[in-house]
Formats: structure tokens, C-alpha cells, sequence
């Protein structure tokens, strides 16, 4: 069954090819920029996450080309990587806005048109650092792991509704964000995974594309790892 998608942050990288998997299955998709374009087929909004009056918007451009949104991605994210000692205040606060705040505006906007239609699929990216936590990203693994905590209890507060409310948890994966680590960094982080190789932003997009799914409305609240092994034991 077609559905009305949006996905915030679907310009590049991993919600690109979310935006792009949804396209081809037949969603009637939205997807939202600063920069760049959007994919093919994809109807393109202009939206900052941290902006309540954008997301806003974004859930009514949407609603008003596909009708209410019934599935909702958010993929927008931000690194500001620093030793606790020197990142400042507003790395800290500026990952934590766009991560977790830009996720619980979206998941606010958008669920007041699921409720309507007693169907909904809200989808957080979060990341393997969430739980595992890593040196140099207290803010990002921080706002990845409230990711979880929001996303359990709104699958919880969603649930008698037809909402499913779940986590996709990459590891690394072979975008923008990970093309400004150094070769060096980038082989030292390969080294930990067991499948020995970055992820391509389709098997991201795969995984995403299974959790919105009409067949899978009896999975919420639950974390998906695609992380090719390296986040294992959590
Ligand atoms: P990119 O840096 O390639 O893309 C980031 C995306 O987030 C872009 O679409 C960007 O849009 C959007 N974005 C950032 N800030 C805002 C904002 N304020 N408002 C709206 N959109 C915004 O990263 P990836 O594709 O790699 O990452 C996608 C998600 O996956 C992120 O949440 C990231 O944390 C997570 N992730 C990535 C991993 C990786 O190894 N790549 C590993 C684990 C998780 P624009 O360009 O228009 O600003």
C-alpha cells in the first residue's frame, strides 16, 4: 500500500537513500533539505530540524501533496566531535538541538495526523555509539542514545494506536560524515568490525524500509542494528 512518507534530512547520505528506497517502493515521499536537492520523485521541502516552525511547516507541505504523513524518518544528525575538555557549551547544546530536539519535534508534528488515522510509522536514526559510547562524542552519543529512550517511550504512549515508534542504529557508514575522518581513523574504526568493510547508505536504507513496512506493525520500541557486527553485545 502507498504511503504518505516523510523523511527529514533527505538530501544526502544515509536519508537520501532512505528517501530513494521509499520512492521506489511507491510511497508518495516527502523529503527535506538546506542543502542541495532531493531524489528523483521525492517532493522536496525546505526544512532546518531545529526550527519548530519548519518542522511544522514541513509536516503540512508534506500532508498537503501526499496527505497526513502516516511514516515518518528522522535521519538528520550532527557531529561536533571534541574531547570533554575542550568542547564547549554550544557543541554540546548545537548536537543535542539538532539529534534529539529536531527528532521530538518532528515525532510532534507528525503524530497528531497518525493518531487521526489510528496508522503510523516513526523511524529515529540513531547510531552504534548510542550505547557503546565512544571518546571524543559525548554530545553525539548523548543525543543518540536519548534517541532511544524518546523512541521507547512514545512506542509505549503510541502503542494503543497503531503507531510503531523504532530505532535503526548504524555503525559506520560510507558518507559525508565519515569522509572528514582521516584514512588513518577510518581503517583504526574498520579494524573494530567484524564484517571488515563500512556500510553503504542502501543497506541503512534497507533496514528502515523493513521497519515502515505495513507487515511489520507488530515490531516497536525496538533497536535495529546494522552495524555489521560492531556494536554486538549491547
Ligand atoms: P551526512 O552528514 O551525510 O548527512 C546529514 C544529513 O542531516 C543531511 O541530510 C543534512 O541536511 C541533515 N541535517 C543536518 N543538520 C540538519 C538540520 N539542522 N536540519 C535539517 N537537516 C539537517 O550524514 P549521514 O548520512 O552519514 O548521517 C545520517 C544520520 O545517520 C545522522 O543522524 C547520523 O548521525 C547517523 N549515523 C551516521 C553514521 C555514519 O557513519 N555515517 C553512523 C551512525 C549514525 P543538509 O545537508 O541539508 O544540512
Amino acid at each position: 500500500m502507498s504511503r504518505s512518507a516523510l523523511v527529514i534530512g533527505g538530501n544526502r547520505g544515509i536519508g537520501r537513500a532512505i528517501a530513494q528506497r521509499l520512492v521506489e517502493r511507491g510511497d508518495r515521499v516527502a523529503a527535506t533539505y538546506r542543502t542541495g536537492d532531493c531524489p528523483d520523485g521525492a517532493l522536496p521541502v525546505r526544512c532546518d530540524v531545529t526550527s519548530s516552525q519548519d518542522v511544522k511547516r514541513a509536516v503540512k507541505e508534506a500532508g498537503e501533496a501526499h496527505g497526513p504523513v502516516e511514516i515518518l524518518v528522522v535521519n538528520a544528525g550532527i557531529t561536533r566531535d571534541k574531547p570533554l575538555y575542550a568542547m564547549t557549551e554550544e557543541e554540546f547544546e548545537a548536537t543535542l538541538r539538532t539529534n534529539l530536539t529536531g527528532a521530538f519535534l518532528a515525532a510532534k508534528h507528525a503524530a497528531r495526523g497518525m493518531i487521526r488515522s489510528r496508522f503510523g510509522r516513526i523511524v529515529f536514526i540513531s547510531s552504534v555509539v548510542a550505547l557503546s559510547g565512544e571518546a571524543g562524542q559525548a554530545n553525539y552519543a548523548a543525543s543518540k542514545a536519548g534517541l532511544i529512550g524518546m523512541a521507547r517511550s512514545l512506542a509505549r504512549e503510541f502503542g494503543g494506536h497503531g503507531i510503531t515508534v523504532n530505532v535503526v542504529s548504524p555503525g559506520l557508514t560510507d558518507t559525508d560524515m565519515v569522509a572528514v575522518l582521516s584514512e588513518e581513523q577510518q581503517q583504526k574504526l574498520i579494524g573494530r568490525i567484524p564484517l571488515g568493510r563500512m556500510a553503504q547508505p542502501e543497506e541503512i536504507a534497507a533496514a528502515t524500509e523493513f521497519l515502515t513496512s505495513d507487515r511489520t506493525g507488530y515490531i516497536t520500541g525496538a533497536v535495529l542494528p546494522v552495524d555489521g557486527g560492531m556494536g554486538m553485545g549491547h
